[in-house]
């Protein structure tokens, strides 16, 4: 059996997503921006799209959305280009969170190195944001604040329209830039109300294929484009729009969009089946999803006083496919920023595996994952070195 429980860093494509696709990487190949009849079916598909996925954002004016290569380029794009357009000697303070993807904290580190002063806010135990303390940390100076909307580690949900709301009460100047990654599929977005003034979202986290994501701007909102070159995307995101990929984009946004109660009752109901399942029966299983608020799709839990990349290297034999921190800071063996962030004890923190599930995944696959989990740490711990510990929790 293979079992996929890696979908925080990737998803299947939906078949419906590559059939939509498909014309528009054979016979409607135009470039949308030429004049003959061919280039206005592509354009048209392009068009669509956007509907499509501001639907899915909960925001009537499709033109607030612009197509990306990928959620990392539209965080890059919104927050780098807020600083340039925005930022000055006396407009310098930038605000984010400990737990964002490296998408966000990589560029906040390069705006650091510019001169841009930083703030960081921590979360509790459970992996929440204290709200207080974020918006204490606003001041005039401040230009940019940005929090994700899901955090991929935990699933942990933000109150990120409280926030943008809360922080604009106190600085009506401030940017919000959301990194809406993980919401995106797994929890209602509704951005026309609302005071958050960009988000991003990655057609690959929801079933559409690696290479395309998009941008929202609400109305008003520029920046200095990061993409310079041809009009394409109001001007704002040059570059010959990926027709085929962004089709797919559109598609997947509708169909994550009728997906949202599926994903809240099924997808929700086989994640705490399996978290149950391994914490009962388990006793060094440790849960670090407990922020009160999180998506239905993840759980991440630590088995004290066991190895993570071993517990990994284990499930991968039996086709058991999950993750230890994110695919983007796996490869170094440091622990999680996330999971120290929430003070993990550095028993469990270096056991810790996320499991995230999607619509695909089955009921006689959590069963597999659960009993096969259950055994892989029985095994590990008879060979850990902490035999003394591991006795006095009965293992
Ligand atoms: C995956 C992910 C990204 C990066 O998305 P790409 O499209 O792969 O660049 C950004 N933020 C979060 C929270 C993610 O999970």
């Amino acid at each position: 059996m293979k079992v996929y429980l890696d979908n925080n860093a990737t998803t299947r494509i939906d078949e419906k997503v590559l059939e939509a696709m498909l014309p528009y990487l054979k016979e409607d190949y135009a470039n949308p921006s030429s004049m003959y009849d061919p280039a206005r079916i592509s354009a048209k598909a392009i068009e669509h799209a956007r509907e499509q996925v501001a639907d899915f954002l909960g925001t009537k004016d499709a033109s607030q959305i612009l197509f990306t290569s990928c959620a990392t380029e539209s965080a890059n794009t919104a927050i780098k280009g807020v600083a340039e357009k925005y930022g000055s000697a006396s407009k310098n303070h930038i605000i984010t969170t400990s737990v964002e993807h490296p998408c966000v904290l990589s560029v906040y580190e390069s705006l650091e190195k510019k001169g841009y002063k930083t703030s960081y806010i921590g979360v509790n135990e459970n992996g929440e944001l204290n709200i207080d303390s974020l918006l204490s940390k606003i001041t005039p100076e401040t230009l940019l604040l940005s929090v994700m909307n899901a955090n991929n580690e935990t699933g942990a949900i933000y109150p990120v329209y409280e926030i943008a709301k809360e922080a604009k009460k106190i600085n009506k100047d401030i940017k919000v830039f959301i990194d809406g990654v993980q919401a995106a599929g797994k929890i209602p977005i509704e951005l026309e109300n609302s005071e958050i003034d960009y988000f991003s979202i990655s057609g690959h986290k929801f079933h559409a294929p690696k290479g395309v994501g998009a941008l929202y701007v609400k109305k008003g909102n520029l920046f200095e484009p990061y993409m310079l070159g041809g009009h394409q995307e109001n001007s704002l995101r040059a570059g010959t729009q990926n027709t085929p990929y962004i089709v797919g984009l559109g598609v997947a946004a509708q169909l994550a969009k009728e997906g949202l109660t599926y994903e809240a009752t099924e997808v929700k109901r086989l994640r705490d089946k399996l978290e149950q399942g391994i914490l009962s029966g388990l006793k060094n299983a440790r849960l670090n999803s407990k922020s009160k608020e999180r998506v239905p799709n993840t759980t991440n839990i630590g088995f004290e006083y066991i190895e993570g990349e071993l517990i990994l290297l284990y499930l991968n034999d039996l086709g058991i496919y999950a993750s230890s921190g994110s695919a983007c800071t796996s490869g170094s063996l440091d622990p999680s920023h996330v999971l120290r962030a929430q003070k993990v004890p550095f028993t469990s923190l270096h056991g810790s595996i996320r499991f995230s599930l999607s619509k695909f995944t089955k009921e006689d696959e959590v069963d597999y994952a659960i009993k096969n989990t259950i055994e892989v740490i029985k095994k590990l711990a008879k060979i850990s070195p902490y035999q003394e510990e591991l006795k006095k929790l009965g293992l």
